[in-house]
């Protein structure tokens, strides 16, 4: 505000801390009621191995706002993180993909994957293992087709404990990845205690740099590596036909990204499965 000689009360602040603040204040006060009137919904995104053929699909949470449309998970992830209300957003997430799962089934579409994201705050405020599979008992489904993503942050966060979640998740059957590997600062000392099924390669690999080759050795090792520990490895962000043909010839069997399609509601996704993927 501006006092009456003028000088300006809050020129601390950039207009975007300003709107940051407000919006927080908006997303934090609107959370639950958006919650109880169901409006928060998936995206389906496609993975797919070499041939092209699909295998499983990303769910990406979407807030569908009725006066502001389609809000987009980098706007309101963080801001319900830093609230500790993250859990509330994720549990109804995977309930979303529980659901789709138990409706492919007898469909053609019986056997595609679901993978849900799984934040590092819901660590300290849910029992996962027992979220996850109270879902799969709830919806008779098979947890081979229910893959949990957590990321790479989560994991170094607290190495013993996510070790320990990884392994009970396993022995109940589910899939497990670490999703953004390679984005932080302690990747590969975290691989000697965590055992996963599938590493999820971080697109920041593939963005384009000065030292090209650099990134290259670095990613052909990584992948070799993830092979060598008995892990898949799969490579979102994957924008390009060169970048694809790329990751082939390193040795990566499956992808992810806007080169195959973007995130998608569902009922799309099950047209484009049926036109595009299905083979
Ligand atoms: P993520 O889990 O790493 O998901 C991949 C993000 O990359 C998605 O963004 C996806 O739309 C985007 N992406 C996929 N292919 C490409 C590509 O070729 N190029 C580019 N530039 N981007 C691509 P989205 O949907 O905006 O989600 C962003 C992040 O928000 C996710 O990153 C995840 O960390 C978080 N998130 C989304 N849904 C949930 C959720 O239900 N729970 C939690 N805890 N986090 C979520
Ligand atoms: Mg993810
Ligand atoms: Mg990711
Ligand atoms: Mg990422």
């Amino acid at each position: 505000s501006i006092t009456k000689d003028g000088v300006c009360e809050i020129a601390w602040y950039s207009d975007d801390m300003l709107i940051n603040a407000l919006l927080e204040k908006e997303i934090l006060s609107s959370f639950d009621f958006a919650i109880i009137n169901r409006q928060f919904g998936i995206y389906l995104q496609p993975q797919v191995y070499a041939n092209g053929k699909l295998f499983g699909a990303e769910a990406l949470a979407r807030w569908i706002h009725p006066e502001n449309g389609i809000i987009q998970p980098g706007v309101f992830i963080t801001v319900l993180e830093k609230a500790d209300l993250i859990y509330k957003l994720d549990r109804y997430i995977w309930e979303l993909a529980a659901k789709q799962l138990d409706y492919w089934k007898g469909t053609e579409m019986e056997g595609v994957s679901i993978s849900v994201n799984v934040s590092p705050k819901d660590l300290y405020y849910i029992d996962i293992r027992e979220e996850f599979n109270n879902l799969v008992k709830e919806y008779d489904i098979n947890p081979r087709h229910f893959n949990i993503e957590i990321t790479e942050t989560a994991v170094t966060t607290d190495v013993s404990k996510c070790a320990e979640l990884i392994l009970g998740l396993q022995k109940d059957g589910f899939v497990v990845e670490i999703d953004d590997f390679g984005s932080g600062y302690s990747s590969l000392n975290m691989l000697k205690d965590i055992n996963a099924n599938i590493l999820k390669i971080d697109m920041g690999f593939l963005r384009k740099t000065e030292n090209q080759n650099r990134a290259k050795v670095i990613l052909n090792y990584t992948i070799d590596m993830a092979h060598e520990l008995g892990m898949g490895v799969i490579t979102e962000g994957v924008e390009t036909k060169e970048q694809l043909d790329f990751l082939k010839e390193l040795g990566c069997e499956m992808f992810q990204g806007y080169y195959f399609d973007m995130p998608m509601p569902v009922d799309e996704f099950e047209k484009k499965f049926k036109e595009k993927y299905k083979k």
